[in-house]
C-alpha cells in the first residue's frame, strides 16, 4: 500500500481535530504557543521485540505509544499540544495491524487533548520501528523539573508501582496469580499521571515520571537536584503480598515520583482525594548525594541494581 493511502486511511482522522494539521496533506503542520507560554518536547522510540512482544495486540502497542509520552508530558506539568508519528515497518506488513495500532494511538490522544499532526513512513525495515514526538505547553518558568529537590522535602509516589513488573515476569510464565491479567493490562496501557503533574506545578520542587524503576527514578532526581534521598522500604505501595524490592526496581509504571516541602503535606493530601489517586510519602531529601532505600530498622539495603539497564 502506498505511504499517502496509509496515512490518508489510517491517520488522517486523526488529525481531523487539529486544524493546524492540515489534513497531514501538507508538508508540514502549523502550531501555536499560547502567550506566556513555552513548548515542552519529548520523544520516545519503540521496536518490536525490545520494548514490547510481536504478540502485544497492535491497538495496546499504540495506546503505550501515546501514553508513554504523555507521561514524560505529565512530569514536567505540561499539558499536551500535539504529537508527530515516525513509522517504520517492513513490507507487506498487514494494514489490519496498523488500522489498530492508529487506533490505540487515537484513543489515547484524543482522551488527553494531544491530536496526531503528522509524522513520517518509511518502508521496508526489518522489524517495526515506532516513534513519537509529544509537544506540550507550560506557563513559563514553571515546568517541573528533576534538579529543584531541597534539603529536608518529602518524596512521593503516586499510585502503585511494581505492577508492570509482575506482568512480565506473569507474561514470561515466571509467576502465576489472579490479578495477573489487572497487570498485563497495567502494562500494557499505562496510565499518564498528566492531571496530577499539571497540580503539582507550584507544589512539587521536582518530579520525574516512573519509566526505569521508581528507585532508579528517585535517583535521578537526587543526581539532578545534588542532594540525598532516603526512601523507606516498607512504604512503597505495591500490590499486597508482592516484594517491595522487585516493585521499586521494575520499570514501565508511569506513576510520577516528586519532592515537596513538608509545608505542602495538606495541599498533596488534599490533591490525592480530589484526583481519587493515592500519593503516598515515601521518603526524605538528605544531605548524603545518592539514593538509599532503608529496611524497618533504618539501615541501608544493598541493592544489586536500582531499575531497568538500557540497552
Ligand atoms: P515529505 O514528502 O515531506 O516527507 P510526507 O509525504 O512524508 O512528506 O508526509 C506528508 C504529510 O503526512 C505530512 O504532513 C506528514 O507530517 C504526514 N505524515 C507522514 N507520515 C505520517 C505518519 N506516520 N503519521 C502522521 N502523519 C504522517
Ligand atoms: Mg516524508
Amino acid at each position: 500500500m502506498a505511504e499517502f493511502e496509509l496515512i490518508a486511511r489510517h491517520f488522517a482522522p486523526l488529525a481531523a481535530v487539529a486544524p493546524g494539521a492540515l489534513g497531514l496533506k501538507d508538508d508540514a503542520a502549523l502550531l501555536s504557543v499560547p502567550p506566556g507560554h513555552e513548548l515542552v518536547v519529548t520523544k520516545d522510540m519503540i521496536a518490536q521485540g525490545v520494548h514490547y512482544y510481536p504478540e502485544d495486540p497492535a491497538a495496546t502497542v499504540g495506546a503505550k505509544l501515546a501514553a508513554v509520552n504523555i507521561s514524560d508530558l505529565a512530569a514536567m506539568g505540561a499539558q499536551p499540544l500535539a504529537c508527530f508519528l515516525g513509522l517504520g515497518l517492513p513490507s507487506d506488513w498487514p494494514e489490519t495491524w496498523v488500522a489498530d495500532f492508529a487506533r490505540g494511538l487515537g484513543d489515547v490522544c484524543a482522551r488527553y487533548g494531544c491530536p496526531l499532526m503528522g509524522g513520517d513512513t518509511i518502508n521496508g525495515v526489518a522489524e517495526p520501528i515506532l516513534s513519537l514526538t509529544a509537544l506540550g505547553v507550560v506557563p513559563l518558568g514553571q515546568a517541573l523539573r528533576r534538579g529543584g529537590a531541597q534539603l529536608r522535602d518529602d518524596v512521593y509516589v503516586s499510585g502503585q508501582v511494581g505492577e508492570a513488573g509482575l506482568a512480565l515476569q506473569a507474561l514470561e510464565g515466571f509467576l502465576d496469580d489472579p490479578r495477573k491479567a489487572d497487570w498485563v493490562e497495567r502494562y500494557r496501557r499505562p496510565v499518564p499521571r498528566l492531571a496530577l503533574g499539571q497540580a503539582l506545578r507550584g507544589v512539587a520542587s521536582a518530579c520525574a515520571d516512573v519509566s526505569d524503576g521508581l528507585f532508579a527514578d528517585a535517583r535521578n532526581i537526587a543526581l539532578a537536584s545534588q542532594v540525598g534521598i532516603d526512601i523507606e522500604l516498607k512504604a512503597v505501595p505495591c500490590p499486597n503480598g508482592t516484594d517491595p524490592i522487585a516493585a521499586g526496581t521494575a520499570g514501565d509504571d508511569y506513576e510520577l515520583v516528586f519532592s515537596a516541602p513538608p509545608s505542602q503535606r495538606e495541599t498533596i493530601f488534599t490533591l490525592s482525594q480530589s484526583l481519587g489517586l493515592s500519593l503516598t510519602r515515601i521518603g526524605l531529601v538528605t544531605a548524603e548525594p545518592g539514593l538509599r532505600v532503608l529496611d524497618r530498622g533504618g539501615k541501608p539495603i544493598k541493592l544489586a541494581q536500582l531499575g531497568y539497564i538500557h540497552r
